[in-house]
């Protein structure tokens, strides 16, 4: 009876690793389908100044419309794109649509200083994405001042020198670097000394816990004083709760960003804003 339990267990385990590799290898084609097909979205969540909760940046965030399943979001996709390359098409027509938006709101007169969009690692391995930087704003009419990458600490991890190669490059041409998700990963203070940025973002775990668990203060207060020592720009990202804002408005963040002041919207619902309708008045 064990020895056939055995069996069954086993035999359980290997049906579901084969449709766990179908459902990975149904993904994948689907995901070049609508690399083909052009079934990206870009929705825009804004970030505002710290001192008068106005937007003056927006962040595009990536949205995957599929035909049978719906409205999908990074978590269900971005992996699948980074192991396949896909981000780097995908990523490309990020830029577009981030830059054609920017472009659109300057001619609709909303105030805003700079667009972002979050960058791969692979699309700075693997992609000429100094060029296609260059391309987006041509095709838009844009400064580089207009734009801002942002990049993850994993970037750093091994030290890649033609990635620091190309964010140096979009430095030079006026490009804004922001290192995200900042105090999730590993880097030593040596690496993060090196690595050539403007902007950094406070994970969004630092300030969930500022209200509820003590060590978060200090971890906070230690990364503001980094970013002072380095005259970095400081973004909060996840702010939900008005306490949070004026914690790290007083902790000396200068930008804000989270549900507190909107969820990531469609490019047509940005405009109307509350935070972003002010910016432009
Ligand atoms: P991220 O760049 O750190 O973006 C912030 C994420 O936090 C977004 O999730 C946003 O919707 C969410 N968020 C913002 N404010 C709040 C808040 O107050 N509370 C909570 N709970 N969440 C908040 P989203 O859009 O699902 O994106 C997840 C991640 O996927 C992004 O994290 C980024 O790493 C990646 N991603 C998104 N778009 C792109 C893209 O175009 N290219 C690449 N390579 N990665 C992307
Ligand atoms: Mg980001
Ligand atoms: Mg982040
Ligand atoms: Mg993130």
């Amino acid at each position: 009876a064990a020895k056939a339990d055995g069996r069954g267990r086993a035999q359980c385990f290997s049906t579901s690793l084969d449709s766990e590799a179908r459902a990975q290898a149904a993904l994948l084609a689907d995901l070049r389908q609508a690399v083909a097909k052009g079934e990206f979205v870009a929705h825009f969540q804004p970030r505002v100044g710290a001192g008068d909760g106005r937007a003056s940046s927006a962040e595009a965030l990536v949205r995957w419309q599929h035909p049978q399943r719906g409205l999908l979001y990074p978590d269900a996709f971005i992996e699948m794109a980074e192991s396949s390359g896909l981000i780097v098409p995908i990523g490309q027509w990020m830029l577009q649509a981030a830059c054609k938006a920017m472009a659109d709101w300057r001619r609709a007169g909303v105030a805003l200083q700079r667009v972002s969009v979050n960058v791969s690692p692979v699309q700075l391995v693997e992609g000429d994405l100094v060029g296609q930087v260059r391309e987006a704003l041509a095709a838009n009419g844009l400064a580089p001042e207009s734009l801002e990458i942002e990049i993850t600490e994993s970037l750093l991890v091994d030290d890649h020198e033609p990635t620091f190669a190309q964010l140096g490059a979009l430095r030079a041409m006026g490009v804004a670097v922001a290192l995200d998700d900042f105090g999730t990963g590993y880097s030593s203070m040596a690496a993060l000394r090196k690595l050539p940025i403007d902007v950094m973002k406070i994970d969004r775990s630092f300030v969930t816990d500022l209200e509820t668990d003590s060590s978060a203060l200090p971890s906070v207060r230690a990364i503001v004083a980094l970013a002072q020592a380095a005259h970095l720009h400081l973004v909060a990202e996840g702010v939900e709760t008005p306490a949070q804002a004026d914690m790290l408005r007083e902790l000396g963040c200068h930008e804000l960003q989270g549900y507190l002041y909107s969820r990531p919207v469609p490019f047509a619902e940005f405009g109307r804003l509350p935070c972003v309708r002010q910016a432009g008045a």
